[in-house]
């Protein structure tokens, strides 16, 4: 995958008292190559967006656009452009990714874009996150809102890096798919794939379909907006974790993980395995079984208004055969994988 690199397409300013949107000029402060101006398209687009948004984030905020999305923030021009190529790169990743499975995009009302809510500061983040998606954030990093259809995340301050995620999904009225202890980019890549595979209609809103799926896709495009991070790149650690969990008979039955639109339980270490096990099904199943895995998202998206936990396990089964041969062959790329990565 190439460097891409966001074009600024516009730069809206909100103003402060009256709530109106004022346009500025292209944002040319940012090293990004030479640019057409925005499109009336474009401005009305982003004066849309910026009308609702203005009502909701502080008005010293700022929009930017790029091909795909919409950032309003407060973060300095450079971390904005920045988090802005990595939800490039991201989206990027999942067409590829769309055009390798023949994943069509559905159509689109007039709106294209994307929109991002990025802050600069954890408290402001904090309560932005409770106020208007009554959301507790004090243990995220970000985090995706499919009602809302946005992405919200704050520049890591504490960057105690944890290459794993913690995540938890809330049902209801403020669902939210959430990154805990990330370092930024990879939050932002996997909040931002969430929403394109919701765009692409391979993970759809309060539906039935396997969770396990959303996640893992949601992981396998954690990395892309990293520079030379791949899809679908294996993951050491959650790997490991994933061998030990299979070692100790602790890993979630295959059978639970294809059914289930939700967690199986909140214990910490169990939502941990549960994201481990998610991402290294995903991949083993991408890996081994590419043409099957591929139908099966497509029977996922088509029948997404009619899945069932009992429909899930027979698309399942109708595309990879019967799940405990399923789970051995899994299992056992582990195992296989495991003794290549650890020294004996
Ligand atoms: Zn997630």
């Amino acid at each position: 995958m190439g460097v891409v690199v966001a074009s600024l397409a516009a730069v809206f300013c909100l103003t402060t008292s009256s709530g109106q949107v004022a346009a500025s000029g292209p944002a040319d402060r940012v090293a990004v190559p030479p640019q057409a101006p925005p499109s009336d398209s474009d401005t009305a687009t982003a004066r849309r967006w910026i009308d609702r948004l203005g009502r909701i984030v502080p008005t010293r905020f700022v929009a930017r656009a790029s091909e795909r999305f919409l950032l309003v923030s407060d973060l300095h021009e450079a971390d904005a452009a920045d988090a802005l190529q990595r939800l490039e790169r991201t989206a990027n990743a999942i067409e590829g990714f769309a055009r390798e499975l023949d994943l069509p995009e559905r159509t689109q009302k007039e709106d294209a874009r994307l929109v991002g809510i990025a802050f600069r500061e954890r408290r402001a983040f904090e309560r932005f996150a409770s106020e208007e998606d009554r959301v507790d954030a004090s243990w995220m990093v970000g985090y995706w809102v499919p009602g809302a259809d946005r992405i919200v995340f704050r520049r890591e301050g504490n960057a105690v890096a944890a290459t794993r995620a913690l995540h938890m999904e809330r049902t209801g009225e403020g669902a939210v798919l959430a990154s805990t202890s990330e370092p930024i980019a990879v939050t932002v890549a996997h909040e931002a794939a969430h929403q394109l595979l919701h765009r692409l209609g391979v993970q759809r809103r309060g539906l039935r379909s396997p969770l396990a799926v959303a996640e893992g896709l949601a992981i396998a495009f954690e990395r892309c907006a990293i520079d030379g991070g791949e899809p679908f790149a294996i993951q050491p650690e959650r790997e490991e974790r994933v061998a030990d969990a299979i070692a100790a008979g602790t890993l979630p039955a295959l059978s639970a993980l294809v059914a289930t639109p939700r967690l199986l339980s909140t214990d910490p270490g169990a939502i941990e395995r549960f994201y481990d096990a998610s991402y290294s099904l995903i991949r083993h199943l991408r890996t081994s079984r590419f043409d099957d895995f591929a139908e099966y998202l497509r029977l996922l998206r088509d029948e997404a208004a009619t899945l069932s936990g009992r429909r899930n396990k027979e698309l399942f089964e109708g595309c990879f055969g019967p799940i405990e041969k399923v789970e051995q062959a899994w299992h056992r790329s582990v195992r296989q994988s495991g003794k290549r990565t650890r020294p004996t």
